[in-house]
C-alpha cells in the first residue's frame, strides 16, 4: 500500500553522473510501484528506475537491487532481514522521541509499521537536517543489521536502526521499517526485477552492441534478454556475480560469465505431473527414457568443495547444513578415490537404519530444522541421489542424463543408510512399468518420476522431461495442490479465538496474481488448527494485496499476507463462479475451484511464488475432463 504522495524529491536534487543514488529515488519508485497491480506497469516502472541508475551511478546498482528484492545476500548465504518488532518498535521511539506504548498502540491499530513510522517522523520537527540517505549507505547499513550477533546485538541493531531512521525523510522511513521486517511485498517479485533488469541493461546501452540480435525486433530483444538473464540467475542465483557480468558483457553472452558454481546453489529441475502410465508412453514415444523411484522427503543438493566444505541446499536454495551435519559429515567420506569436488542433487528421506526401510515425510517433518548435532538426531537420514550437477571443475548442467549419471556412480559410493543412489529402471513396456510402480509404493515412495535420457539439468525448469508418476494417480485427482494461505474466517463454537476456515490461491506467474481456488475448513484436528492458527495470526495485513484475486462473494475475515504454502489434496476440480484460479485459460471469465480440499502436510520449503500455477490448474482440469469421458465410456460399454 502507497505511503503517502510526498516523495521527498528535494533529496534527488544532489543527484548527479558519478553521485551517489539518493535513497528518496527508490523509495518514490516502490510507492510508485506499490499502487500498480498490473504486471507490465511495475516491470516498467523499475526498469526506468534501473535505466536512471545505469545513467548516472552504475555504481550504486547492486545495493540498489539488493534493496528491490528486500535482501542482503542471496539466499544461500543465510543472511537475512526480519528483524523483530519489539526492536523496530524500540527503535522508532527512540528515533522519534515517543513512548514505545504509544508506538505499539498505532502499530497494533493500523498493522502496518510503515505507516507508523511515516507519520511519527512527519510530524515531528527536526532541528538540525542531516544529510539525505543514499542507497548505498542503507543497503550497507541493512547489512550490517542483519549480520550483528551475540552479546548486545539487540543494542547495537536498535542504534543502527535510529541512526537511520533519524536521518529519514518524507516516505524513506516507512519503507525502511517494511524492509527491516522483510515485508516489503510491494509486488516485486524475483522474475520481475530479473526483467527490468535485463529490460533496462538493454535499453540503455543501444540495442545496437547488442549485436547478435540486430535484426530482431525491439519486443523480441526485450524478451531475449529477459529470458538470458532468467537462465544466467537460475545457474547462479547471486546478484554480486550476476550484476557485474552483465554491465562487462553483451546481455546475449551472460551466460557465459555467470556460469554454475559450486558452493552457489541452482535452482532445482522439477517435473511435471501426469495421469497415469499412458500418459507417460504417449508423450515419451521414440525417446528413450529411466523410471525412478520417487522418494518422499526434502529436496537436498550437497555440495563438496575442494577445500573440503561441505553445504547442503534446499528446494529454495536455502543453506540446509546446519540441519544436516550428519549428511555432511558423511558425504565427504563417501568420495570415490581422487575426487575432491562435486554437486549432488539429491532427496533426503528419513530412514530406519536397523530395518534398512524408508520412513514416510511425516517422519522426516519431525526432525529438527536448525543448529542440529550429530548426538542428538533421533530422526536418521539417507540421501537418494539421483543427479550430479558438477564433478571436479566440470559443469555438467548441459550434459545429456545420461552422462551425469555416470558421473553420479563414479563421484560417490553408496552406503546403505547414508547414501543410496535412486533406484531407476529403463523400460518402456506398461506392464512392466505398473509393476515398477506397484514395487516403487510398496518401496515406501511417492511413485515414480520419469525422465528422457538425452534431457541436459534444466535449472528452476518444471521441464517436460522430467514427469511424476504419483501413487495418488490411482486415485481420484491426480496431484496434489501447493496454495497459499491468504486469508481466513474466524473459528465458531470450539474454534473460537482461533481461526475455523482459510481462503486458498494458486500463482499466476505471468501478472503475478495469487488467484484463490478454495475454501479449506476441515480435515485439521483440534490441536493442528490451534498451531496453524498462532503461525498466520503473525502474518495478518490490514488489506488485500493488490495482486489478489478473489471473489467479491467470498471476502475472509482476515487476510494475510501469503508466506505460508499447504499442500492440499482434493477430490476434483469445477469451473467456480466465485474462484479466480486460472480464469481465462479454460472459461473465459470464471475461475477453477477444488472440491473437499484436505490438508496433507504445511509445506515450509516453499513460498506463494512456487505454489500450483494457474496453468497447471487447468491442464489438471482439462486431463480430468478426459479422464472423465474415458471411464464413463467405459462404465457405458
Ligand atoms: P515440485 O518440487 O515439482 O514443485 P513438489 O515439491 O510438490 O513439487 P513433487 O511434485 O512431489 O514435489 O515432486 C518433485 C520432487 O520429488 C523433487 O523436487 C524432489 O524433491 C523429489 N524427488 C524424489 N525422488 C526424485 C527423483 N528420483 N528425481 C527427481 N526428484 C525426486
Amino acid at each position: 500500500a502507497a505511503l503517502h504522495e510526498d516523495f521527498n524529491l528535494d533529496a534527488l536534487a544532489t543527484w548527479a553522473p558519478g553521485k551517489p543514488v539518493p535513497f528518496a529515488f527508490l523509495a518514490a519508485t516502490f510507492e510508485e510501484i506499490s499502487s500498480e497491480s498490473k504486471r507490465h506497469a511495475i516491470t516498467r516502472l523499475l526498469t526506468n528506475a534501473i535505466r536512471a541508475i545505469l545513467a548516472t551511478t552504475p555504481g550504486d546498482l547492486l545495493p540498489a537491487i539488493y534493496l528491490c528484492v528486500n535482501q542482503v545476500a542471496p539466499s544461500h548465504a543465510g543472511t537475512e532481514l526480519g528483524i523483530g518488532d519489539a526492536i523496530l518498535v524500540k527503535a522508532l521511539a527512540e528515533a522519534t522521541g515517543r513512548a514505545r506504548d504509544k508506538v505499539q498502540h498505532e502499530y497494533s491499530e493500523s498493522g502496518d509499521l510503515g505507516v507508523v513510522a511515516f507519520n511519527a517522523r512527519a510530524t515531528q520537527r527536526t532541528m538540525f537536517p542531516l544529510p539525505p540517505l543514499m542507497v548505498a549507505s542503507v543497503f550497507s547499513t541493512f547489512r550490517e543489521i542483519a549480520r550483528t550477533e551475540g552479546t548486545k546485538s539487540q543494542e547495537k541493531k536498535i542504534k543502527l536502526i535510529t541512526k537511520l531512521l533519524v536521518a529519514s525523510k518524507g516516505i524513506e522511513p516507512g519503507y525502511i521499517m517494511r524492509a527491516l521486517q522483510g515485508k516489503l511485498r510491494i509486488g516485486l517479485a524475483e522474475q520481475t526485477v530479473l526483467a527490468a533488469l535485463a529490460q533496462a541493461v538493454l535499453l540503455e546501452r543501444g540495442s545496437k552492441s547488442e549485436s547478435s540480435n540486430r535484426d530482431g525486433s525491439l519486443a523480441g530483444r526485450l524478451q531475449a534478454a529477459e529470458q538470458a538473464v532468467k537462465l544466467a540467475y537460475s545457474q547462479c542465483p547471486s546478484y554480486d556475480l550476476l550484476l557485474p557480468a552483465l554491465l562487462a558483457h553483451p546481455i546475449m553472452e551472460v551466460n557465459e560469465h555467470v556460469a554454475f558454481q559450486p558452493g552457489v546453489p541452482v535452482k532445482p529441475m522439477l517435473a511435471k505431473a501426469t495421469t497415469g502410465i499412458t500418459e507417460v508412453l504417449d508423450k515419451f514415444a521414440g525417446t528413450d527414457f529411466t523410471v525412478e523411484y520417487k522418494y518422499d522427503g526434502e529436496r537436498a543438493q550437497v555440495h563438496v568443495l575442494e577445500d573440503g566444505r561441505v553445504a547442503i541446499y534446499s528446494r529454495n536454495s536455502e543453506d540446509n547444513t546446519k540441519k544436516y551435519p550428519d549428511i555432511a559429515a558423511s558425504v565427504p567420506r563417501l568420495l570415490q578415490p581422487g575426487v575432491r569436488s562435486v554437486v549432488l542433487d539429491c532427496e533426503a528421506v528419513a530412514f530406519d537404519r536397523e530395518e534398512g526401510k524408508i520412513l514416510p515425510f511425516q517422519v522426516l517433518s519431525t526432525r529438527a530444522r536448525k543448529d542440529v548435532k550429530v548426538a542428538d538426531i533421533k530422526v536418521q537420514v539417507c540421501l537418494f541421489a539421483f543427479d550430479c550437477l558438477y564433478l571436479d571443475g566440470r559443469v555438467l548442467l548441459q550434459r545429456p542424463l545420461t552422462e551425469r549419471r555416470s558421473a553420479l556412480y563414479s563421484a560417490v559410493s553408496e552406503q546403505p543408510g547414508e547414501l543410496l543412489f535412486a533406484t531407476a529402471k529403463t523400460s518402456a513396456d506398461v506392464e512392466e512399468l505398473g509393476l515398477f510402480l506397484n514395487e516403487s509404493v510398496a518401496a515406501g515412495t511417492e511413485g515414480l518420476i520419469v525422465k528422457t535420457l538425452d534431457s541436459t539439468y534444466e535449472p528452476s525448469r518444471r521441464s517436460a522431461h522430467w514427469l511424476k508418476l504419483k501413487k495418488d494417480y490411482l486415485e481420484g485427482v491426480g496431484d496434489t495442490f501447493d496454495v497459499a494461505v491468504i486469508g481466513a474466517w474466524l473459528g465458531k463454537g470450539k474454534r473460537t479465538g482461533g481461526y475455523g476456515s482459510f481462503l486458498l490461491a494458486v500463482y499466476e506467474p505471468g501478472e503475478e496474481e495469487l488467484q484463490t481456488i478454495s475454501k479449506i475448513g476441515t480435515g485439521f484436528s483440534e490441536e493442528q488448527l490451534v498451531q496453524l492458527s498462532e503461525q498466520l495470526k503473525a502474518l495478518v495485513i490490514p488489506a488485500p494485496k493488490p495482486y489478489y484475486r478473489y471473489g467479491e462473494t467470498l471476502v475472509p475475515d482476515v487476510w494475510f499476507d501469503a508466506k505460508v504454502v499447504w499442500e492440499v489434496k482434493a477430490a476434483d476440480l469445477s469451473i467456480s463462479p466465485v474462484h479466480r484460479a486460472a480464469a481465462g485459460l479454460v472459461d473465459p471469465t470464471k475461475g477453477i475451484s477444488i472440491r473437499f480440499p484436505r490438508l496433507v502436510r504445511v509445506r515450509d520449503d516453499k513460498a506463494a511464488e512456487d505454489a500450483t500455477s494457474a496453468e497447471q490448474v487447468a491442464e489438471m482440469y482439462r486431463k480430468q475432463v478426459s479422464t472423465r469421458t474415458y471411464k464413463e465410456v467405459a462404465e457405458d460399454y
